[in-house]
């Protein structure tokens, strides 16, 4: 029981966490951070976690809070978010409700009686609720345990949401009878903001992480393109199931695109401030609700939405500056899957841009200062688009962070090849052509005398008798324009004039001219893109769709969202892997106890039915639910009333902690009446887990040259024929000492029980 222990040792807490992330999330690892951050809470300790939107900052409170013997109290400012977050937790079986202003009074009634009742484990509350005696009487009345403060930046001034009632929040700890832990999350981070949480929700030495702006499963490129609505058909064309976003600049071309691809026939709603509040509601509840798979909106659509299935989000134009961007793209695949985040950029966007800046009827006011920064922002999301070094790099250090890569290997750019041409020679003829010609002249005329052509003006200037006369013929006269205009771009050339604009070789030219310098144009083609490769990985999309059917029918009966029932992501797995038996519908990520037993028969069925009318024989699953696990999972028929288990010693710990104390292997065994080959495991899951143990005197060493070498003849996955060509006198515990310890196999591979089946 975590209450009662003292300190919970890492080990111990990395197994009994992840057996909880398991049974109800029904996730198989952590994500970087998270079980960083459980540790602390399980151990007393205040934290603050700063974690890119989608990094899984809700696990972090929800399983210490599972594990507590109290309540933990969920502070958010977003009302719309909660009653998602409480579906979400009451489908897997953890007991938890809402106060905010939604209720009505009967239900608010009821839910206070509830929460005096101790039947809930974790309470959301809208901030304001602690502005309210009543309120905080009640909670002095049970046992707190934790206060988890979601969107902690809201507490102070400098971040973009301030909430003056986060500033109750410390007060109301304070007089709390007895200090919960306090666990603080926000994706904000900078400084100040940082400070501020500490300072006001009075955060007690708190440990503090950072996971970093980077969400490496978003996708980002840049498309410089003239015809953007052929583009957005091409595209919804190829991703034709996926649910996606595309933000626009303005509420015209909103309804525009709207009206444009609901006449193609697209399953699309819009969202804008021109609309009513009624439509605006109905519209992104059909979005929310998977009934339409796009939205086309301005930037007033996205706040406190936590649709976590978004596969695309397209930008019509380019957003006004990069902050505005990170948010509103950072909105596709909150679930961690492959996700896109496409800016379509064209000139004609920095100029609406600043027209918008200059006409801002939001701030009449603005000063000079901030004026001058909108422009400043809006250069740097220029830059973005033009740069052609990794975009997410890009991102990250204007973030503030220092990128640990150079190229990331999935954005645009990385993506992209980029083709280097010399035209040192063509620069050379130009340059040199413009000389001989002596005075300065416009495109036209240098473009004729090099291609050669034949005109009165050239003879009157006797340009036909210049040794550069003709010297580009083999080209056409508008490559040799291009031409032109490129080295003026480099300022090899100089454009004077306004009226009728005359060229003139810069300082540079000599460079080109005499000293050798190159010249080399740069162009971008595009790889194939890994991502779509991902996106449209090898499922089955009918099979995904009946699933699909069947989920949301079940939410709508439950009035909840879908993606509360099964993600998308999770569906897809089952239509790789078609799973048809209880065991394996548990091996599914993102399938735990509680949902197995609430619907997996449902979808157990429906599987089952569509692999025998089409012939399907189901691939092997990756890594099977260990099968005592399961039995145990379908005896325990209602979770509900027990409510959380107690985090319990698992029975390899309870082996390990033996020999620690200095028992041998066999002492173990008859000790807990279990054989010699079963505390083998144990301790080699252990070792595997990266436990402090050490196995070396068990385990026949003279052997390990023999093992490895077979080994890495014959690879580890199968056991029996590495022992096969080995002497008789080597044991399996050998064999398996030697792959943990000196096979990079990646995490939890001892624990996958396939590798090892002998
Ligand atoms: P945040 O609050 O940080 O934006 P959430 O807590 O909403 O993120 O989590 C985003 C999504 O990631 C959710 O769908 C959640 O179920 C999923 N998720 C969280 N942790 C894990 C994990 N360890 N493995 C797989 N998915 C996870
Ligand atoms: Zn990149």
């Amino acid at each position: 029981m975590c209450s009662s222990t003292k300190y919970i040792a890492k080990e111990v807490f990395k197994i009994t966490a992840n057996e909880l992330l398991k049974k109800y999330f029904g996730y198989d690892s952590f994500r970087t951070g998270q079980d960083v951050i459980i540790e602390k809470i399980l151990n007393k300790k205040d934290v603050l976690g700063i974690m890119p939107t989608g990094a899984g900052k809700s696990i972090c409170y929800q399983i210490p809070a599972m594990c507590f013997e109290g309540v933990t109290i969920v502070v958010s400012p977003l009302i719309s978010l909660m009653k998602d977050q409480v579906d979400s937790l009451n489908q897997i079986g953890i007991p938890s409700t809402f106060v905010n202003s939604t209720l009505s009074s009967l239900e608010y009634i009821q839910t206070i009686e509830n929460i005096s009742q101790n039947v809930y484990k974790i309470i959301y509350v809208a901030p304001e609720r602690l502005e309210s005696e009543d309120f905080i009487r009640l909670i002095n009345s049970i046992n707190v345990s934790m206060f988890a403060i979601d969107e902690a930046h809201c507490v102070s001034q400098w971040g973009h949401d301030f909430r003056p009632s986060y500033r109750e929040i410390a007060n109301v700890i304070l007089n709390m009878k007895k200090r919960p832990i306090v666990a603080a999350f926000t994706a904000t981070a900078t400084e100040i903001v940082k400070k501020d949480i500490i300072n006001l929700l009075h955060l007690e030495e708190p440990f503090l992480l950072t996971t970093g702006f980077d969400r490496s499963n978003l996708k980002f490129s840049v498309e410089s393109i003239s015809n953007k609505s052929d583009y957005i058909t091409n595209y919804l064309e190829k991703h034709k199931n996926n649910s996606g976003i595309i933000y626009c600049l303005t509420r015209k071309s909103v309804d525009s695109l709207h009206n444009m691809l609901s006449e193609l026939g697209y399953s699309v709603s819009k969202y804008h401030a021109g609309m009513s509040d009624k439509e605006r509601n109905k519209n992104q509840e059909d979005f929310v609700y998977d009934r339409t798979s796009i939205m086309i909106a301005t930037n007033a659509f996205g706040m406190g939405i936590d649709k976590s299935n978004i596969r695309f989000v397209i930008h019509y134009n380019m957003p006004r500056d990069l902050e505005s961007y990170y948010q509103e793209a950072g909105r596709a695949g909150r679930d961690g899957e492959p996700s896109e985040c496409i800016l379509l950029y064209s000139r004609s966007d920095i100029v609406t841009n600043k027209f918008l800046i200059e006409h801002s009827e939001t701030e009449p006011d603005i000063e000079i200062s901030t004026y001058t920064n909108e422009y400043d922002k809006l250069n740097d999301i220029v830059d973005y688009c033009n740069t052609d070094k990794c975009l997410r790099k890009y991102i990250l250090e204007y973030f503030g962070e220092v990128p640990l890569f150079d190229s990331c290997g999935n954005c645009g750019n990385c993506l992209s090849e980029i083709e280097v041409t010399d035209i040192t020679i063509d620069a050379q003829k130009i340059l040199s052509c413009m000389k001989r010609m002596r005075k300065n002249f416009g495109s036209n005329l240098i473009c004729d005398v090099l291609k050669g052509s034949n005109t009165s003006k050239i003879r009157n200037f006797k340009f036909n008798e210049l040794s550069t006369y003709g010297i580009m013929s083999e080209y056409s006269k508008d490559t040799i324009k291009d031409l032109i205009y490129f080295l003026v771009t480099e300022g090899y050339i100089e454009a004077l004039g306004d009226k009728f604009p005359v060229l003139a070789l810069s300082p540079m030219a000599n460079r080109v001219l005499f000293d050798g310098e190159k010249v080399q144009i740069k162009r971008k083609i595009e790889k194939i893109s890994k991502i779509s490769k991902q996106l449209d990985i090898d499922y089955d999309t009918n099979l995904f769709e009946i699933l699909r059917e069947i989920r949301r029918k079940i939410a709508e009966k439950q009035n909840v969202p879908p993606f509360v029932v099964f993600s998308d992501a999770t569906l897809r797995q089952m239509c790789i892997y078609f799973p048809t038996t209880v065991e394996n519908m548990l091996s599914i990520s993102g399938v735990g106890m509680n949902k197995t037993q609430k619907y997996g028969s449902l979808f157990i069925s429906a599987i089952s039915k569509y692999i025998e009318e089409n012939n399907i024989t189901p691939k092997e699953f990756p890594n099977k639910a260990n099968k005592k696990e399961t039995a145990a999972l379908q005896v325990s028929s209602n979770v509900n009333e027990d409510v959380i288990p107690k985090i319990k010693e698992s029975t390899y710990i309870t082996s390990y902690n033996l020999f620690k104390q200095g028992n041998s292997i066999k002492e173990i065994a008859s000790n807990r009446s279990l054989t010699v080959k079963t505390i083998e495991e144990h301790l080699l899951k252990c070792f595997e887990l990266g436990m402090d143990i050490d196995l070396s005197s068990y385990v026949q060493k003279e052997f390990e040259e023999d093992i490895k070498k077979v080994i890495n003849e014959l690879g580890y996955e199968r056991l029996r024929p590495i022992k096969d060509a080995l002497p008789e006198k080597v044991s399996y515990f050998d064999i398996k000492y030697f792959i943990i310890k000196d096979f990079e196999i990646g995490d939890n591979i001892y624990v996958n029980r396939k590798r090892f089946n002998n």
